[in-house]
């Protein structure tokens, strides 16, 4: 199944970029020495998106690098062998 396609027609000035927190035009770039809420649409915007992550919303997922369980095991090995290595 194909997703629908978006019919709304891009606003005067759009930029391209859709705001990722409401999905508007996003703002236009700033100019010289200026500042833009840019990639979002306002400054309301951004600082929803960045709420979002300060509660956690937004996360990457990751593995622990150091799982107990293959540390134990690792040790356990490591003393069987030394255990052999003596007799
Ligand atoms: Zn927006």
């Amino acid at each position: 199944m194909t997703p629908p396609i978006k019919k709304t027609a891009p606003k005067p000035g759009a930029t391209g970029l859709e705001c990722p927190t409401c999905g508007e035009a996003a703002a236009p770039p700033a100019s010289a020495g200026g500042r833009s809420p840019r990639p979002f649409c306002s400054t309301r915007c951004a600082e929803v998106d960045l709420g979002r992550w300060f509660q956690g919303q937004y996360a990457i997922p990751t593995v622990d690098a150091a799982d107990d369980t293959i540390v134990d095991a690792l040790i356990a090995e490591a003393e069987a062998a030394a255990g052999q290595r003596e007799e």
